[in-house]
C-alpha cells in the first residue's frame, strides 16, 4: 500500500539547512496495522504530511497503492488524498456548525454522491462506531471520544484503501484512547490498512507492528 524509499526532507531555515527526514524507508502492506512511534520534534508530522500527499519530500521515491506520488501534479495529489486516504487528526477537525452525520456525509457530497445515498452510507458508519443516538448532535454537544469517533466515521465513509491517523488519541482521556484504539483494531480486522503516528507508548504497544522514529530516522526496534 505504502512503498516509500530513501525519503529526505530538508528545510532551509535562514542560512541553515535542517534535515527533518533522513533517508526514511517505510513499507506498509495491505491490511497491515502499523504505528510510527517517536517523541515530539522527531519528524512525525513531516512524515505524515509526505505519506498523506500533503507535502513533497526533497528527494526519494513514494508509491501509494501503486501510484507514483512524486510524479503527480497538485491536482492529481488532491485526487489521491480524496480517493485513497482517510485522515484522522488529533484535533478531530470537525465542522462545528454541522451535525455529526452532516460532517460524515461531506466527503461523499464532495465526490458528487447524491444526498440520500450519502446519508445512508454516513449513518451506516456512525452506527458501526456506536453513535446511532448522536446523528443530529453538533460537535460541541459530544464528548472528545465521541467527536473522534465521528472523525473516524468521516475518514472511512468513502472506504479508502488507507487510513492515516496523526496522534488520534492526543486529545483523549485514557479511557477514550483505549476505545479509539479498539475501533482501529476492529477496522483492521475488517480488512483496513492503517498507519497511526503517535508519541504515546501505551497506544503503540497495542498494535501489530511498531516502527520508531528519532531525529528523522526510522528504526525497526
Ligand atoms: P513531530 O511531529 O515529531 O513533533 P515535526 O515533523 O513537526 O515533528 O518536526 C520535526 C522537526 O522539523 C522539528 O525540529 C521542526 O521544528 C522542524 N520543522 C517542521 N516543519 C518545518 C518547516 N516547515 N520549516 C522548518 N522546520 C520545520
Ligand atoms: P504537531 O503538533 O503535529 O507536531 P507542530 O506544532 O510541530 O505540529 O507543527 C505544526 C505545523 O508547523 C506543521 O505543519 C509543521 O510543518 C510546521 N512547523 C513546525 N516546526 C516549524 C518550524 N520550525 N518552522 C516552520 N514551520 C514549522
Amino acid at each position: 500500500m505504502i512503498d516509500a524509499h530513501n525519503i529526505i526532507k530538508e528545510y532551509q531555515t535562514g542560512t541553515e539547512l535542517l534535515r527533518v527526514l533522513d533517508d526514511v524507508t517505510i513499507t506498509v502492506m495491505e491490511n497491515e496495522f502499523t504505528a510510527i512511534l517517536g517523541p515530539s520534534g522527531s519528524g512525525k508530522s513531516t512524515l505524515m504530511n509526505v505519506l498523506g500527499c500533503l507535502d513533497r519530500p526533497t528527494s526519494g521515491t513514494y508509491f501509494l497503492d501503486g501510484v507514483d506520488v512524486l510524479q503527480a501534479n497538485e491536482k492529481q495529489l488532491a485526487h489521491m488524498r480524496n480517493q485513497k486516504i482517510g485522515f484522522v487528526f488529533q484535533k478531530f477537525n470537525l465542522l462545528p456548525r454541522l451535525t455529526a452525520i452532516q460532517n460524515v456525509m461531506l466527503p461523499l457530497l464532495y465526490r458528487g454522491i447524491d444526498e440520500a445515498d450519502a446519508f445512508e452510507r454516513a449513518k451506516e458508519k456512525l452506527v458501526l462506531l456506536g453513535l446511532e443516538n448522536r446523528l443530529k448532535h453538533r460537535p460541541n454537544e459530544l464528548s472528545g471520544g465521541q467527536q473522534q469517533r465521528v472523525a473516524i466515521a468521516r475518514a472511512i465513509v468513502g472506504d479508502p484503501p488507507l487510513l492515516l491517523a496523526d496522534e488520534p488519541t492526543g486529545n483523549l482521556d485514557s479511557k477514550s484512547s483505549l476505545d479509539a484504539i479498539k475501533i482501529f483494531q476492529d477496522l483492521h480486522h475488517q480488512g483496513n490498512t492503517i498507519l497511526v503516528i503517535t508519541h504515546d507508548r501505551d497506544v503503540a504497544e497495542k498494535l501489530q507492528k511498531v516502527v520508531f522514529i528519532r531525529d528523522g530516522r526510522l528504526y525497526e526496534n
